[in-house]
Parts: structure tokens; C-alpha cells; sequence
């Protein structure tokens, strides 16, 4: 059942669709005709014979080829009497959605048919004959984990695979493996990089995978840079117009949108900021300056309402705004101008201080340079980059792999899960750090996830096959032992969306704050406060108006949807975990209600844990003593708690502990973390005078007097 182009070409061209066997509609003529102008389009009969020939293509082009949106498609007429599905993986939960809304379009069927996608907490838009699947890339791992012939498949398409993200390198190895368990499972690997000798070295054997390169036109983009302080005239190009004072690159940004709206040609304009507020702070700025202009935001936590705006035709100038989404995954089309602020958001762990923190750093030069690209798809386009042609060249020519700077205690358990493989032995596309691999292997053996040697134990399977972190999921059984099972899995769905549920628009941040918070506020808990706040939502009585009563109490109707659906998943996933008294909420009016969330928050979040530093709002983490404020809007604020325990550990212009919950000493000093953990402990054995002394003076006497007796039984 090869297919070859000219059967195909009949196939759109005709007058019915095979697939709903209904006449095609004109918006589907539309779209074809743009699809024919893509290069990928003409590539399609070199790709057909490849695909016949290789288990394992690499496939390379430029963003906006249609590598994304053809190509499946491509597949799924060659695959069409197969049966099996065919998979597309996006790091992205925005791109496999809009990807697969695009597809549907073109292919004139409703989304969900034949088309659908599915990620993590959603898989609504999938019914079991759907073919084409958009997915996360962790969640086809996930799906990985329990079938590692992918038997449901017929071929996997790993796209974006140059963001290397954790799930994708863990599919790669996975699928390296599945190939020569099943001769009739292909792989497409799709890169936005031309630099594939990486992949191509990793898919090497036992077969050779083939790379193919997709060229197309693309015309020349200009590249002005910011006017550096050490550099010569003669360096500079035109750089009159972003005069050096370089305030800030939101300035600087702003300033050069004014500049390109006056005196250049018309032409829409794309900027990269690091972070959704800078995004939001830019727009702002340019709305109040560029009256004509159509400016909008664009980040993954924005809704997908919002986001679809930006792909929208317009007779205005339009100004995007957006972090690194829009640097491969989405193409928005008629992009002149590319203004690029060098920076991007990144989650990095530590290893040494068992920290993850997201921090603003630098860009690499593959990144600045797809950032460039985004400009002169249809003509000839100007890149603006807000710093030196010195800075460029230091840049690291290309983005390091999340596995090299990512906390891995979900990647070595969902390795395990696979296939008990030894981590140490996996054969990883790059190695992870030794030190962070190291801790993950500690962390899941305190959590009772992996035994003694290192393998994986019957929890530990469970939470690999769980949705969510695992030290959620540890957190949730602390709380079946302590009598909350049903409020932990709430506060664990309300830790899990990307967004807060109250909302903070920007330009009424501080007003949110005020009506929002306070009223559902625990004095001793942010936990508690999320908590409160789901509570009284979803108790509304059905007669009221969500969406005002949100508004008029600084939350979020969409996310408080989001933490239900994530809410009632758990909740079901759970169920077999849980007897039924787990499954009657606790009772407010219980004394214990507040102290069995903070205990069972305690016992679960314990590597996540800071003192306050005396006489001060400040707190060290424990055992690390990395300094950090509270998070302003914590209702802990000013509370002087002497341990607390918290979600992130945030690093912006200065360090801060989102949402924290008051423990007490004595709750946590148990736990064999603090008991038995050498960081705590000096050299002579004891645990360290500072960790104890400056806090508990009420529980040092008896904690210390326990560790040594500890201390002593295990002495050799
Ligand atoms: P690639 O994956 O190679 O970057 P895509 O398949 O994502 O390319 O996009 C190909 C073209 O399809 C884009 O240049 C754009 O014109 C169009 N396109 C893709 N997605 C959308 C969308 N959601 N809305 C409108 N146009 C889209
Ligand atoms: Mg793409």
C-alpha cells in the first residue's frame, strides 16, 4: 500500500473527501493551495521514497517549511490502510494543539476524528480510530513506559527534536530500542537545526539513518546590532538607530518598534523577550506608543484564545510579542521584523543546593540565529539583535540539552519503568550530570521509589505511570497517612498548571492582589490559601456566574477549570489507593484539618525546605543555606515562621520561595532526610550547631539528644 504523489494529488484534488465522503469545502481549496506553495510540498515524492526505503529518516529544515503540518499528513496517506496510528510529538502542549487544529483544517475534518492531539491532563480531542495524533512528547513517554514496541503505532514522528528536552531524549533511546524489536516501526526525527551529525551518530547502527535536508527560498535578513561600548564606527552598521544608551532591552525593544513604524516599509514585527512579564510590560509600552499598530502578547500560558489571535490576517501592522515560543515552534505568517532581546526563561537545576531555579540566561547563538530566520520567510527581512556583535560571538554556538541541567527524578524513574534499565548504563543521546543523576537516584530511594539497588519498586512504578511529579505524588500519600488524602490531590492539581489561579493582570497587579488573596488567605499556609480559594469555586451553587464571581475575587475561571479537570484525573487515578473513608473530604471544622495538610506537606515537600534566618523575613534553605525572600504575595509574608516548607525556589532580580507552608520542626527532624543526612551533619558526625541552634531552641535540646543516640547506634 505504497502511496505515490500523483495518487495522492488526485486524492485532494477531487471533489469528495475520502475521509467524511462529503464534498470538500472552499476553505479547504484555500488551504491546499497555500499548502502546494510550502517546500516540503515539493519534496514529497523524494520523502515518499525514503519513507519506503528507511525505518529511521532525520529530517532537517528551516521553521515554516511545513515539516510540522505536512509531513504527518504525508504519512497518514501512505499509512491510511495500515490501521495504526501515526504519533507526532511536540515539547510543547500549545504547538500539538495548534498543529493539530491547523491539520484538521486542511485535511477538512472535525478535530478529534481523524486528527486529534492529547496531552498530559487532556486527551479529550481523541477518540480511540483517531490516526493522526499531536502529543507531548512526555506523554507519548509516558504511553512509552507501559508498551515499549509502541505496538499501537506504525510510525513516530519525534519533532522539535533540537529542543532536546528530557521526554524527547528518553524517546529517542527508547525508539533506538523499539526499531530493532519491530522491522515494521518507523521514525521520523524532525529538526529545525541543519546540524543532525549528533542524531545521525546516535541512529548509526544497526541500520544507517539517511538525513535529508530541505531547502527552500529564503531570503536574506540584515542583522543590526545594539552599538557595544568597546567597538570601533567601522563595526557598526547603521547603528544610529539603536543610539548605545541601552537602558534595557524593554526599552531598547519599544524604542525600535517606534523607529520601524516610522521609517521603515510596512511589514509585521516579531520580538522576543525572556519572560511572560517583560512580554506583558512590552506590550503595554508599545500600545501606548504605536496607536495603529495591532500589538499581541504570545507565551504558553496565555490561553489558547488568545494565542490564536496572533495567526490571525490583518490590514495593521502587527507587533508579536513573544518568549521563545515562536522561536521554531510556531510560524506566524508576513514576519519582517525580528527584534531579539538575546535572552530566554530556562529551568536549571542544581544538583549541589537540590534546587531548581528559573532563571533569565542567555541565548545560544542556534537559538539567535533561528530567532533571526523568523524574519524574511516571504521577503527580504531586518533582524534586530539588542546587544554587541562581541556578545554574539561569545554565545555557546548551541543550546545545551535539558538532560545536562534538568532535576531527574522523573526521568530515572520513567527510564526504570521502561525497562529496569540502569541508568548509568542508559544509552542517553548525552549523558546527564553525574551529580544530578546521583541525587534523583538518593531523593527517589528516600521517597520509597526506588530500594536499596536502585530498582524500581511497586510505588515507584505507580508514580512513574502518574501524571504528575513524583514528589507530588509522594506528597499525596502522606496525605492518605495522615488522613487528607482528598485535599492533598487538590493541592497537588493546584501545583501542577503552569499558571497560578489567581490572576494578576498586569497593569492591576497590585489592585489583584488585594481582592484576590486576602479573603481566602491562611495565615500559616499558602497551600491552604490555593486550597480555600478551589474550595470555594467549586462550591458554587450552579445557579451563579462563574466567570464574574472569579472576577470579582481576583481568580481565574480557565485555570480553576484546568485544576478541576487535573483534579478529577487524580482523583480517579487514585481510587485504587485509596479506601473509602480516604474519599470523604476532611472536615474544616476538625481541629486537626489545618495540621494534618501541614503535616502530610511537611513529610512530603521535606527536601524543599527553609529557616528563617533570626530576626529577620529572611530564610536559608535547608541543608543547602541558599538566601531567599518570600515570595511577596505569600500570606506568610511577615509572619516570622521559623521553618517553612515551599513549591519553587524562583530567582529574578532576587531569590524567592513561592508558596509555603509553617512546619514545625519536630514534624521534620524525624524523617530520616534530616536524621540521617550527612549535608546536616559536621565532620565529627553531629549534625551541624547552625541547622539546629538557630530556630528550634524549644526542640534542640531533645533533637539533639535523639541524633546522638542515633548518631551512636550507627557509628561503626
Ligand atoms: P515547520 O514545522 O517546518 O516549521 P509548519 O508545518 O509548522 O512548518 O508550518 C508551515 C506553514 O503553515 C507556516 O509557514 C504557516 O504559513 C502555516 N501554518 C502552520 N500552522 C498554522 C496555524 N496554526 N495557523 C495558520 N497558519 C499556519
Ligand atoms: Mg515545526
Amino acid at each position: 500500500n505504497k502511496t505515490t504523489v500523483q495518487q495522492v494529488t488526485a486524492l485532494e484534488n477531487g471533489q469528495t473527501n475520502p475521509l467524511t465522503e462529503k464534498p470538500y469545502s472552499e476553505h479547504y481549496r484555500k488551504l491546499l493551495e497555500q499548502r502546494r506553495k510550502l517546500p516540503v510540498h515539493f519534496k514529497r515524492g523524494e520523502f515518499l521514497e525514503m519513507y519506503h526505503k528507511y525505518q529511521v529518516i532525520i529530517l532537517s529544515s528551516d521553521t515554516g517549511f511545513g515539516k510540522t503540518t505536512q509531513i504527518p499528513q504525508f504519512v497518514f496517506w501512505d499509512e491510511y490502510q495500515s490501521k495504526l496510528k501515526i504519533a507526532c510529538t511536540q515539547p510543547r502542549r500549545l504547538a500539538a494543539k495548534s498543529a493539530a487544529t491547523r491539520v484538521a483544517k486542511e485535511m477538512d475534518v472535525a478535530l478529534g476524528q481523524q486528527v486529534g492531539y492529547k496531552f498530559r491532563f487532556e486527551s479529550m480531542q481523541v477518540e480511540s480510530e483517531t490516526q493522526l495524533v499531536y502529543m507531548t512528547d512526555g506523554k507519548l513517554l509516558v504511553d512509552a513506559m507501559m508498551d515499549r514496541t509502541f505496538s499501537k503505532y506504525c510510525c513516530i514522528i519525534v519533532d522539535e527534536a533540537h529542543e532536546r528536552t528530557v521526554p524527547t531524549d528518553i524517546l529517542l533511546a527508547l525508539l533506538k530500542d523499539a526499531v530493532q524489536l519491530r522491522s515494521d516501526l518507523k521514525v521520523i526525527i524532525m529538526s529545525a537545526t541543519l546540524d543532525t551529525s549528533k542524531l545521525q551518530t546516535y541512529f548509526s547502527s544497526p541500520h544507517k539513518a539517511p538525513v535529508y535536508h530541505i531547502q527552500g527560498e529564503a531570503y536574506h535578513v540584515d542583522e543590526f546590532y545594539i552599538r557595544g561600548p568597546a567597538q570601533s564606527e567601522s563595526s557598526l552598521n547603521q547603528g544610529e538607530i539603536i543610539q548605545g544608551e541601552s537602558s534595557s532591552y524593554l526599552e531598547d525593544s519599544v524604542r525600535i518598534v517606534e523607529h520601524i513604524q516610522a521609517h521603515r516599509e510596512p511589514g509585521h514585527i516579531l520580538v522576543f523577550m525572556p519572560g511572560e512579564s517583560d512580554v506583558e510590560q512590552a506590550c503595554e509600552k508599545i500600545r501606548i506608543k504605536c496607536q495603529d499598530m495591532l500589538v499581541l502578547p504570545l507565551y504558553s500560558a496565555l490561553s489558547s484564545e488568545h494565542q490564536e489571535r496572533v495567526f490571525a490576517s490583518t490590514s495593521k501592522q502587527k507587533c508579536v510579542v513573544a518568549t521563545n515560543i515562536a522561536e521554531t515552534s510556531l510560524t506566524i505568517d508576513g514576519i519582517v521584523y525580528v527584534i531579539d532581546c538575546g535572552l530566554a526563561k530556562e529551568m536549571v537545576y542544581n544538583p549541589r543546593a537540590r534546587l531548581r531555579i528559573l532563571q533569565t540566561a542567555p541565548i545560544s547563538q542556534a537559538s539567535a540565529n533561528q530567532r533571526k530566520g523568523r524574519a524574511g520567510r516571504t521577503r527580504p527581512g531586518i533582524c534586530f539583535r539588542l546587544y554587541t556583535q562581541d556578545m554574539f560571538n561569545q554565545l555557546q554556538p548551541c543550546t545545551t540539552p535539558a538532560i545536562a541541567r534538568a532535576e531527574l527524578k522523573s526521568a530515572v524513574l520513567q527510564v526504570q519503568r521502561a525497562g529496569s534499565f540502569d541508568v548509568w548504563a542508559f544509552d542517553w543521546l548525552d549523558k546527564p550530570a553525574p551529580e544530578a543523576l546521583l541525587r534523583a537516584i538518593e531523593e527517589l530511594k528516600d521517597m520509597g521509589f526506588l530500594d536499596q539497588h536502585a530498582k524500581i519498586t511497586a510505588q515507584g512504578r505507580q508514580a512513574a505511570e502518574s501524571p504528575i511529579d513524583p514528589i507530588w505524588y509522594h506528597t499525596i500519600l502522606k496525605g492518605i497517612t495522615y488522613g487528607c488524602a482528598m485535599e492533598m490531590i487538590a493541592i497537588a492539581a493546584l501545583s501542577s498548571t503552569q499558571n497560578s489561579i489567581f490572576v494578576r493582570p498586569f497593569e492591576y497587579r497590585y489592585a489583584a492582589d488585594i481582592i484576590g488573596r486576602p479573603q481566602f488567605a491562611h495565615p500559616f499556609s499558602d497551600h491552604i490559601t490555593l486550597l480555600n480559594a478551589y474550595s470555594a469555586w467549586s462550591q458554587l451553587a450552579k445557579n451563579v456566574d462563574k466567570a464574574s464571581w472569579c472576577e470579582a475575587h481576583g481568580l481565574s475561571d480557565r485555570i480553576l477549570r484546568e485544576v478541576g479537570s487535573i483534579h478529577r484525573q487524580l482523583r480517579f487515578s487514585f481510587t485504587s489507593l485509596l479506601n473509602k473513608g480516604d474519599l470523604q473530604p476532611a472536615k474544616f471544622s476538625d481541629p486537626a484539618f489545618v495540621t494534618n495538610i501541614r503535616k502530610a506537606l511537611a513529610a512530603g515537600l521535606f527536601f524543599q525546605s527553609a529557616i528563617r534566618i533570626k530576626g529577620e523575613d529572611r530564610y536559608k534553605t535547608v541543608p543547602q543555606n541558599f538566601e531567599a525572600l518570600l515570595s511577596p504575595e505569600s500570606a506568610l509574608v511577615g509572619a516570622q515562621h521559623e521553618w517553612i516548607v515551599f513549591t519553587e525556589f524562583k530567582m529574578s532580580a532576587k531569590q524567592y520561595l513561592t508558596t509555603c507552608t509553617r512546619v514545625e520542626p519536630e514534624w521534620i527532624m524525624d524523617l530520616p532526610y534530616f536524621a540521617e543526612n550527612r549535608m546536616l551533619k559536621g565532620r565529627d558526625g553531629r549534625v551541624k550547631q547552625e541547622y539546629v541552634q538557630q530556630s528550634f531552641a524549644r526542640v534542640r535540646e531533645a533533637l539533639e539528644d535523639e541524633l546522638r543516640a542515633k548518631d551512636s547506634t550507627i557509628e561503626e
